[in-house]
C-alpha cells in the first residue's frame, strides 16, 4: 500500500507490518480474547500463548525465556533500565553510556542520573570506542556500560561483543539497545547481554510493543507498578496479539537473514552509494569506512539546499526519506550523534537518511538517486 503511494526509505523510522505479523494479530485477537492474568480457561490460554512466545524470543536471541519482559516498545524498555540503574543507585558509581544512544537513553540517563552519567566517546567513523572502555573499565567499575547494536541514523554497526567481553572480564552489566539490529542482522547471542531491548514496529511488527531483556529476575524494579503481571517485574494487562504479532515478524525477518539475501543488499548500498559520490559532488556518505547496516546511507548533501527542502522536494517527487532520528526530525537541533562524530552544526544540517527495507528493490534505489540527481540539478540553477 505504502509502496503505491510513496517509495519508502524510512524503515529506521518505522517499518510497514508484514503480512505474517498482520495474520498472527488478527489470529490471536481470536484465539486469545482472555486476559492472561484471568483465572479461568481463557486466561490460561492467554497466558501459555505469551509463554510460547516468550520460548520462541528466547531461542532466537539465546537466553532464559523467564528473563524477557514484554513491553510497549524500546522506549519504555529503555526507560526501565534507566530506572532500575537509578534504584539501585549506589552512591558515587556512575552509568557509562555511549554518546550515540537513542534518546529514550540519553534523556532519562540525564534526568535520573544527573551526577553519575558519563559519556563514552565515539570515533570520527561513528563506531564506539572500546579502547577508551576497556582502559577506563580497568582503572573504575561503573554500575552499568550501556551501548547500542547498530546505531539509527547512521547505521554505524557497533562492537557489542567487544563491549561484552570487556564488561564480562570487569564484572560490569552491559546494556545493549539493539533495537535497529533485530530483523536487519541475526539476533542469535544479543541475548549474553545482561539488558537488552527491542521493538517490533522496526522489522515488519507492530507498533507498541516491544521487549526487555534483565538479568537477576525477582531483582528487577518495575517502572510500572499496580500489577503482578511479568513476574512484577511491569504492571499492566500485556498485550497478547502484539507480542504473537511480533514473534511472527521476527521469525519471518531471521529466515530470510538465512537465505543470505542481506549480502545483495550490501551490495546495492554500496554501488548506491558509489553513484551518489559520483553524481553529486559535495556528497558525503557518513561513517562511510565502517560496517554499517546493509539498509542504511547517511549522506551529507551539497550546500545548495537545507536538508528539509530535500525532503520536501523528494517527498513531492514521491520518496519518503528522512533527516535522521524520527524523534529529532522536524527541529533544528543538530544531531547528537553526528555532533558526537566530530561533525560541525553546518555539516550535520547536510544530513539525509534513506533506509530501506527487505521489500525494498534495487530499482526503488535506482529511482531515488535519479531523483537526487534532479533535486541537485535545480538547485545548482537557482
Ligand atoms: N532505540 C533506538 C536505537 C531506536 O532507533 C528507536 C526508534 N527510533 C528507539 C530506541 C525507540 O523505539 P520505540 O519506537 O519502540 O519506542
Amino acid at each position: 500500500m505504502l509502496r503505491n503511494a510513496l517509495i519508502y526509505f524510512d524503515h529506521n523510522a518505522t517499518s510497514p507490518v508484514l503480512p505474517e505479523a498482520r495474520r498472527a494479530w488478527l489470529e490471536a485477537c481470536d484465539r486469545f480474547p482472555g486476559n492472561p492474568s484471568s483465572p479461568h480457561r481463557l486466561g490460561s490460554r492467554a497466558e501459555a500463548a505469551l509463554s510460547e512466545a516468550r520460548a520462541r524470543l528466547a531461542t532466537i536471541l539465546a537466553c532464559d525465556p523467564m528473563d524477557i519482559v514484554w513491553t510497549s516498545g524500546a522506549t519504555e524498555s529503555n526507560n526501565m533500565v534507566l530506572y532500575n540503574a537509578a534504584a539501585a543507585g549506589s552512591p558515587g558509581r556512575e552509568v557509562w553510556v555511549s554518546s550515540i544512544e537513542h534518546p529514550s537513553i540519553l534523556e532519562p540517563c540525564r534526568a535520573l542520573l544527573p551526577d553519575a552519567c558519563r559519556l563514552i566517546p565515539v570515533r570520527p567513523s561513528g563506531v564506539v570506542d572500546v579502547e577508551w572502555l576497556t582502559e577506563n573499565l580497568a582503572r573504575t567499575r561503573p554500575a552499568l556500560v550501556i551501548a547500542l547494536a547498530a546505531n539509527n541514523e547512521t547505521g554505524v554497526i557497533q562492537p557489542w561483543k567487544a563491549v561484552l567481553e570487556a564488561c564480562r572480564r570487569f564484572g560490569v552489566p552491559y546494556f545493549c539497545d539493539a533495537t535497529q539490529w533485530i530483523g536487519k542482522l541475526h539476533g542469535s547471542g544479543l541475548g549474553a547481554c545482561d539488558f537488552l531491548s527491542g521493538s517490533a514496529h522496526k522489522f515488519g511488527g507492530p507498533r507498541g510493543v516491544g521487549f526487555l531483556k534483565c538479568p537477576e529476575r525477582g531483582r528487577t524494579v518495575a517502572l510500572l507498578r499496580g500489577g503482578s503481571q511479568e513476574d512484577g517485574r511491569r504492571a499492566g494487562t500485556e498485550n497478547v496479539p502484539g507480542v504473537l504479532s511480533m514473534l511472527a515478524a521476527m521469525e519471518r525477518r531471521e529466515s530470510t537473514l538465512g537465505s543470505g539475501e542481506a549480502a545483495a543488499r550490501l551490495q546495492w548500498r554500496f554501488e548506491v552509494e558509489q553513484e551518489l559520490r559520483e553524481s553529486l559532488p559535495g556528497a558525503r556518505i557518513v561513517g562511510e569506512q565502517e560496517e554499517r547496516l546493509w539498509n542504511t546511507v547517511m549522506a551529507l548533501m551539497p550546500e545548495a539546499d537545507c536538508r528539509h527542502r530535500w525532503v520536501v522536494k523528494l517527498d513531492k517527487m514521491g520518496f519518503a526519506v528522512s533527516t535522521g532520528s524520527a524523534c529529532a526530525s522536524g527541529k533544528e537541533e543538530a544531531s547528537h550523534v553526528l555532533k558526537a562524530m566530530g561533525l560541525s552544526a553546518a555539516e550535520s544540517g547536510r544530513a539525509l537518511r534513506f533506509s530501506s527495507g527487505w521489500e525494498t528493490r534495487k530499482e526503488d534505489w535506482e529511482q531515488l538517486l535519479e531523483a537526487l540527481q534532479k533535486v541537485a540539478r535545480t538547485n545548482r540553477k537557482r
